[in-house]
Formats: C-alpha cells, sequence, structure tokens
C-alpha cells in the first residue's frame, strides 16, 4: 500500500476522482483505478474497509491511495462508524523453516 503525496494542487472537498499515479513503482505495469478492499491496521488493531477508491497495479496488485483517502481510512478505522460486519483472522507466528 503506498501514499500518494499531495503534489502543490489543491483537491475540492467534493473532488472524488483520484489524481492517481498510472504506472505501478514496482514492477511498471499499468495502475488502474478501481474500489479496492484495504486492510488497515493500527497497533494491534485491525480493520477491513471495502469500496476504497484507490489506484491498483494490473500485475502485482500494489496499492495506491491518495493521502485523503488514507486520512479517512484512519478516521473510519478509529470511530468504527460505518460498520458492516466481522471476520475471523487467523493469527499465526512465523517460523523459519530449514530448507537448506
Ligand atoms: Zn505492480
Amino acid at each position: 500500500m503506498n501514499l500518494i503525496p499531495k503534489n502543490g494542487k489543491q483537491i475540492g472537498r467534493r473532488e472524488r476522482k483520484l489524481r492517481i499515479v498510472d504506472k505501478c513503482y514496482f514492477c511498471k505495469a499499468k495502475v488502474v483505478q478501481q474500489q479496492v478492499t484495504i486492510d488497515y491496521r493500527w497497533g494491534d488493531d485491525l480493520v477491513v474497509i471495502r469500496d476504497v477508491p484507490a489506484g491498483a497495479c494490473e500485475q502485482c496488485g500494489e496499492k495506491y491511495l491518495e493521502s485523503g483517502v488514507y486520512k479517512e481510512l484512519e478516521r473510519l478505522a478509529k470511530s468504527k462508524s460505518h460498520l458492516r460486519g466481522k471476520i475471523m483472522v487467523d493469527i499465526l507466528a512465523f517460523e523459519e523453516s530449514i530448507t537448506t
């Protein structure tokens, strides 16, 4: 997940059109605007936010968020004002396997 810094030009509050990168930073493939699902985490808390307007790489799936959108995620996650349901998440511990 990447944040796109605002570059100077102010966007109107009602303006929902994204100025997102059009090329993936990692694999250089095309980034298209989509409604994506974001796993948002702060501290030990984890929430899943659906229908987030973002750019997503067609090849590797890397997501690009505008800073205003990211701020809104933060607000939503902390207030939990738009709670739609719950999912179970498995918690695993990383254990290095011996492959040599
Ligand atoms: Zn990519």
